[in-house]
């Protein structure tokens, strides 16, 4: 594979972009790779700048449930922008946008857009701080919800642990409020609400965890937190930032049937402009300004070519209801095929699969939980990853992320996959 080009944009943007990327993951370096810079994508394909193509499966981690450049989608955008970029008052296209979140999440009355996850996340804390009046906040090991200090808290092994900062620059003041729970584990969730009674504001989840690979709740996990939280008076925010409008067009909710207080979106809403949504409760949401005293603002919120984007995916999603099957149905595909080869190569690997969400883990199953996660052979899954790319098949530059399917994947492309993944897999595991 010549990646000469890539080469050489990468030193070129390390001397001005702190390790070349605008976000880590790109850089491979789990992978023990330089990273590949993209030219053009176009349905399941990337191509890079040296003409190399991929069949991917990043999909710009979500936003991308149609594939690259959609047709549907993009139609239409050029002259959206020729009636101007953003106007920092309302637009129409803005009603439609709630309307569609609102209708499609039986939970949420009212919506507010932000221009990503992070900031949704963000918000929703602020929002849920405010209403119960309470600071604290329950999070799980393993789930992913943006950036900001009070979420970017890594779990320590234990059952449950007082917020350890993930990162220099939290700080300590900020992180002993958030307190960090394992997934799957609701007697670790009964624990923090017992010892912090009366001082917990909510409970952030992702009803699939999708940022520690894919895992699945467990039979009850999510109504014992829907029971809790109403219980202790805490209010339960569903981060459906990947779930939604991909696990089905009504998210995790829809699937298990439960109804969270505040909900958190982001890439799909967006097909890949920068997006990000809160909404929830009628009597939570007014608590927002201008109606309420929480502040929450944005220059680009609500951005005129990010809802126009965002209102054709959905609409697509909406009246396309055979685009969840069909995704469904590859995966289910490439589990079959995978525990296949895992049977046959007699290796220790295992695939967690959701309806069109999956991963495979480098790890004897199951994997239930972080302390299983954190089991997994990275140093295989880098000699994977490189084989796989090799073969002109990006995976996730990482062990601990989700695999992405869109609707533009074909036949062809799973098959192809497949056979290729049995060649990385007898290499990765010296068979
Ligand atoms: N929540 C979840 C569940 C996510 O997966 C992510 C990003 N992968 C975020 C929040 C943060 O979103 P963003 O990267 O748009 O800030």
């Amino acid at each position: 594979m010549d990646n000469k080009i890539s080469k050489g944009l990468y030193e070129e943007a390390k001397k001005y972009i702190p390790g070349g990327v605008n976000s880590p993951v790109r850089a491979f370096k789990s992978v023990g790779l330089d990273p590949i810079f993209i030219e053009r994508a176009k349905g399941s394909r990337i191509y890079d700048v040296d003409g190399n193509s991929y069949i991917d499966y990043v999909c710009s981690w979500g936003p991308l449930i149609l594939g690259h450049a959609n047709d549907d989608v993009i139609g239409g955008i050029e002259e959206v922008v020729r009636r101007g970029t953003s106007y920092g008052v309302p637009s129409p296209v803005e009603v439609d946008m709630a309307k569609l979140i609102v209708e499609a999440f039986p939970s949420v009355d009212m919506v507010r857009m932000v221009n990503s996850g992070t900031e949704a996340t963000m918000s929703a804390l602020r929002l849920a701080r405010a209403y119960t009046s309470r600071k604290k906040i329950i999070k799980f090991e393993g789930c992913y919800h943006g950036h900001s200090d009070s979420l970017l808290v890594k779990a320590g092994s234990g059952a449950m642990t007082f917020g350890v900062p993930t990162s220099p620059g939290v700080p300590e003041d900020i992180v002993k409020n958030t307190i960090v729970c394992t997934y799957n584990d609701m007697d670790s969730v009964k624990k923090a609400f017992e010892d912090n009674k009366g001082d917990v504001a909510a409970v952030i989840f992702e009803p699939v965890a999708g940022n520690m690979g894919v895992v699945i709740p467990e039979a009850g996990f999510i109504k014992g937190l829907r029971e809790i939280t109403r219980e202790e008076g805490a209010l339960l925010i569903s981060d459906e930032v990947i779930t939604g409008f991909r696990l089905s067009y009504g998210g995790a909710q829809e699937v298990f049937g439960f109804e969270a207080d505040i909900t958190c979106f982001g890439k799909i809403i967006g097909a890949g402009l920068p997006v990000g949504a809160y909404g929830g409760r009628r009597d939570i949401m007014e608590n927002l300004s201008p109606i309420g005293p929480v502040y929450q603002a944005g220059t680009l919120s609500g951005n005129p070519l990010a809802m126009h984007m965002g209102c054709k995916n959905l609409n697509m999603l909406k009246n396309n209801p055979g685009i969840y099957e069909g995704i469904e149905k590859m995966a289910i595909q490439i589990e079959e095929g995978l525990n296949a080869i895992i049977d046959e190569l007699r290796i220790d690997a295992c695939v967690n699969r959701i309806k069109g969400m999956l991963c495979l883990f480098f790890a004897k199953g199951p994997v239930k939980t972080y302390d299983d996660v954190m089991r997994c052979d990275t140093e295989k899954y880098s000699v994977f990853f490189r084989e796989m790319l090799n073969a002109g098949i990006l995976m996730p530059p990482a062990q601990f992320e989700g695999w992405f399917l869109s609707s533009a994947h074909s036949d062809e492309d799973i098959e192809y996959t497949l056979v290729e993944c049995k060649k990385a897999l007898k290499k990765a595991f010296g068979k």
